[in-house]
């Protein structure tokens, strides 16, 4: 079978809720992913910085095939031998006092949301059915019902109505609209990506996090990060909130807390925060499984072994500085922080970002879109200095040959 094979099946019997780039891949080591044809890629999405650790990284697949032979799943009608070492594990490495494991980012994300509402009404004293979360403009946080009642992409919500109420939307990056939204009693949480990814890669005013943590405190609003896509070393630090010494109340990982072996993600708060869901109030039967255990522990284990912040920090830095470098109207802006870049495409001659992909991918290099005229440049975080001079090599000579 070719490529345009294993495309039409997957067109033909899937359903057609993404639109990918054209290649087919086979096989996946370190930062590099090879298609059915045996071409050789560097991989700059990391499946969305699900494999900030690189794929198929020897330590996590190890630990997940180890685990695998021995138990898989015992649900949570039972206590397992591991799960309580991966929460001793998790807690400390972040410094919570408690941690909810699920399986998907959006799913920890639903978690957060009942967490707050709980804590509203049996902590903040919220009357019932009033609380409000404060989120912000272009977020992503998933794909479920509630979560997309707040997106404010039509392209996510359009026609999937009715939606969940009980939340309030600002801009992002704008203090003055969080401290009126905070004037309202019933608001008992503020949702917020310290970096929005999808939304292309947005990087909020330095200061921002901090400010807008202590606005919370200050009105006894729990402060609650989104960092599945933006936490793991992927800007730099182990959160993005490290940056600005931000602790959130309510902490939600996901993506490379598994390293992309399988879904796994997680939510953290201390006791009084979390101890207000009772047993039976939320779970999930996968959620917390022997296997996701293990792997957890050794992603976290990798980031830590393999310096991945600090190589994140560096080497995003040279990136930045080298893109800026080439010389082309194409590049409209460069922006990002650790290894979660984009660029701003301008569209040029019929072409866009989509087009700037293709040729990508042609020179050896899968880059994805994000919206009409945004390439998020994210390699897994094991990538070297050569090899990312080697990668900005390709995406300048692309863009010249474009341009030519
Ligand atoms: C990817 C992502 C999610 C959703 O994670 P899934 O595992 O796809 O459900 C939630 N929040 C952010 C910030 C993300 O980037």
């Amino acid at each position: 079978m070719t490529s345009k094979d294993y495309m039409q099946r997957e067109d033909q019997y899937g359903a057609h809720n993404y639109h990918p780039l054209p290649v087919v891949l086979e096989k996946g080591e370190g930062i590099f992913v090879w298609d059915v044809e045996g071409n050789k890629y560097f991989d700059f999405l990391s499946a969305y910085s699900a494999v900030n650790q690189g794929h198929c990284n020897p330590k996590i697949v190890n630990a997940m095939i180890d685990q695998a032979k021995k138990l898989t799943l015992t649900s949570r009608a039972f206590y397992n031998d591991v799960l309580g070492e991966f929460e001793e594990y998790i807690t400390k490495f972040f410094g919570y006092d408690k941690v909810l494991p699920m399986n998907t980012g959006a799913e920890a994300d639903e978690t957060a949301i009942k967490l707050c509402r709980k804590w509203a009404y049996t902590k903040k004293g919220i009357a019932e059915n009033q609380a409000k979360i404060i989120v912000c403009e272009d977020n992503f946080h998933g794909r479920t019902t509630t979560i997309i009642s707040f997106s404010t992409d039509p392209v996510a919500k359009n026609d999937f109505g009715p939606f969940t109420p009980g939340f309030v939307t600002i801009p992002y990056n704008d203090l003055d609209a969080l401290e009126k939204a905070l004037e309202d009693p019933n608001v008992a949480g503020f949702l917020v990506e310290p970096i929005q990814g999808e939304a292309g890669v947005y990087v909020p005013q330095e200061g921002y996090l901090k400010k807008a943590s202590e606005m919370c405190k200050a009105k006894n609003v729990l402060f609650i990060a989104d960092e599945v896509q933006t936490g793991i070393a992927r800007t730099g630090k182990m959160l993005a909130c490290d940056h600005e010494n931000v602790h959130p109340d309510i902490l939600i990982l996901g993506k490379a807390i598994s390293g992309g072996v399988m879904p796994v993600s997680a939510v953290l708060a201390n006791d009084d925060i979390m101890l207000c869901i009772k047993p039976g109030e939320h779970g999930s039967t996968f959620g917390g499984n022997p296997v996701a255990a293990k792997v957890a522990i050794a992603a976290l284990e990798v980031v830590k072994e393999e310096n991945l912040e600090e190589n994140a920090e560096r080497l995003g830095k040279i990136f930045r500085d080298e893109i800026k470098k080439i010389d082309s109207e194409r590049i409209e802006l460069v922006r990002g922080k650790g290894l979660l870049n984009a660029v701003i495409i301008k569209p040029k001659e019929g072409k866009t970002a989509w087009d700037v992909c293709l040729s990508l991918r042609d020179n050896g290099l899968l880059a994805k879109p994000t919206h009409d005229h945004i390439i998020r440049f994210a390699p897994p975080l094991v990538i070297t200095e050569s090899e990312i001079m080697e990668a900005v090599e390709i995406i300048k000579k692309t863009i010249l040959d474009l341009d030519a």
